[in-house]
């Protein structure tokens, strides 16, 4: 199918998402789920319903991990090079249909397919291609002991793996938890965001082609319905989450009682800090693209605490709100459109809120932004003016909460000691980047930084090979490395053979 113009894109858009709707991927089959009850997927940029989704509970995902567990011994224990050869051919087969995913997620998530889904696609199969190759790394050890004994580790999968994701890049969330997974020999069940089930459920069909059934499943539904009982399941001995950090702490609860651990990337209040002999055209840039201008701000690693040196602030500021306005805002699946909608009526809502708390803050202004675009074709949609606010104290909540939205804090300082000291001040330590030509300053920043990706002179993403995480409220374990592979999707079995040495 031709899909050229924005109509087109559209109309091949509805259609996958009807086709999808009230399905889950179970067992190698795109199938209806068992639960009968239903709830609307939206298009957030028209508020518009496009498709229903199956609310999961139990009995779905009762049979989706029996499916997973089924298939568990015979994929565990096929030789890495097969296991290695099918994930590269499931690469393929996404890449095929990247156009079309990317089409698909514009639709749910609002995210504009020229500036944020189709990139997401592409880096969807680079995660996958490159933990297919891995597959033969989940490799032990050998330790020396004594004359005539032998002591090796082998590293063994898992088991059935429950992967809980997020909608702000479900594309790529989905890859990088079933790339490394998969590849140590896992079998997956996973769930998807409640506010973008379908490009998931597209992306399962397509790789059912290829995969053994059982060995990937997706169910679809709410967090206490289907993702507790995933994560509670008795046969579900690792949990992979990404998401919020109160969820986050929920799921290490459910994991606690079953001793089975978690990998968790939460949120992020990321401070981007800019020094008076920075490159200011660069530094501009990546305050934009730290804000993740073409999300919409909703990213973990987005960079929503602006600190600016007090010799250079008037000139960063003016340089970033016209940069900021430059963003085209429009249908996400039309080409020219550069920034897209937020996801859903709760989260504009919650931009709402932290925005009227800065209005009410004595001495907060708002430097742009603060409200919805004039452009009437955009009324029904959530869409919201990327949002630059200076004046707030350190200890607001609009300064302190993950806002998950176009919203950040700016503020002047003159002090490096001074607001090293406030950017470590936080309860998260995802990511944080420091924009200086002072390589004593960034070696400074690096070695006392709280944060678990820290850049200097660039605001970029995780990506295959960047091994990302947080510390503190951001969460535990690592993703996108091969190390995080098997630290997190094996365990370790420690073996000693004595082939001569008595009395031991
Ligand atoms: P966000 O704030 O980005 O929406 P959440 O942490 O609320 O992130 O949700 C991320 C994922 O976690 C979603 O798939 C959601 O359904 C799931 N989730 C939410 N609450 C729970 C819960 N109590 N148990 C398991 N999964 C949950």
């Amino acid at each position: 199918m031709e899909l050229t113009t924005t109509p087109e894109r559209e109309r091949h858009a509805k259609a996958l998402a009807a086709r999808l709707s009230g399905r889950v991927v179970v067992d190698g089959t795109l199938r209806p789920a068992l639960t009968d009850e239903r709830f609307p997927v939206e298009n957030p940029a028209t508020g518009e319903a496009i498709g229903m989704a199956a609310r999961c509970g139990q009995p779905d995902v009762e049979r989706a991990v029996a499916a997973a567990a089924g298939a568990f011994a015979a994929w565990a224990t096929l030789p890495h090079r097969q296991r290695s050869t099918i994930l590269l051919r499931a690469a393929a087969a996404l890449e095929a249909e990247m156009e079309s995913l990317a089409c698909l997620s514009a639709l749910e998530t609002g995210n504009a397919i020229a500036t944020q889904t189709r990139g997401e696609a592409r880096t969807m199969v680079d995660i996958l291609r490159y933990f297919a190759g891995f597959a033969g790394e989940a490799k032990g050890k050998t330790v020396p002991l004594t004359e005539r004994r032998f002591l090796f580790t082998r590293r063994v999968p898992v088991g059935v793996v429950g992967a809980i994701i997020p909608w702000n890049a479900p594309l790529m969330q989905t890859t990088s938890k079933l790339g490394p997974a998969l590849a140590a020999g896992n079998t997956v069940v996973l769930k998807s965001a409640e506010q973008a089930p379908l490009a998931v459920l597209r992306i399962f069909e397509i790789l059912q082609g290829i995969l053994p059934p059982g060995v990937a499943n997706v169910i679809t539904g709410f967090g206490e319905e289907a993702g507790r009982p995933l994560a509670e399941h008795p046969q579900v001995r690792k949990v992979t989450f990404t998401g919020s950090s109160a969820v986050g702490a929920r799921l290490l609860h459910y994991a606690a009682d079953k001793i089975v651990p978690v990998t968790a990337e939460l949120g992020g209040k990321n401070p981007n800090i800019v020094l008076p002999d920075a490159d200011l055209e660069l530094a501009v840039a990546g305050i934009v693209q730290g804000l993740r201008l073409f999300r919409q701000g909703q990213s973990c690693t987005a960079g929503t605490r602006v600190y600016i040196h007090a010799e250079v602030y008037d000139e960063v500021i003016r340089r970033t709100v016209v940069a900021l306005a430059a963003g085209r805002m429009g249908n996400p699946l039309d080409e020219s459109t550069q920034v897209g909608s937020i996801i859903s009526r709760e989260q504009f809502e919650r931009v709402e809120r932290y925005v009227a708390i800065a209005r009410a803050t004595p001495g907060a202004r708002i430097l742009t932004g603060g409200a919805r675009p004039d452009d009437p074709t955009l009324k029904n949609g959530y869409f919201y003016l990327p949002t630059l606010i200076d004046g707030i104290p350190a200890d607001s909540p609009v300064c302190r909460d993950e806002i998950f939205g176009p919203v950040a804090t700016v503020a002047a300082f003159t002090d490096f000691e001074a607001v090293l000291r406030e950017a470590n001040d936080s309860r998260y330590g995802l990511a944080a980047v420091l924009w200086t030509r002072d390589l004593a300053r960034a070696m400074e920043f690096v070695d006392r930084i709280e944060a678990g990706f820290v850049q200097i002179n660039q605001f970029s993403v995780a990506e295959a090979g960047i091994e990302y995480g947080g510390t503190k409220l951001s969460g535990m374990g690592r993703e996108m490395s091969p190390e995080s592979m098997v630290e997190h999707f094996t365990w370790p079995k420690t073996v000693i053979i004595n082939y001569g040495t008595p009395g031991i």
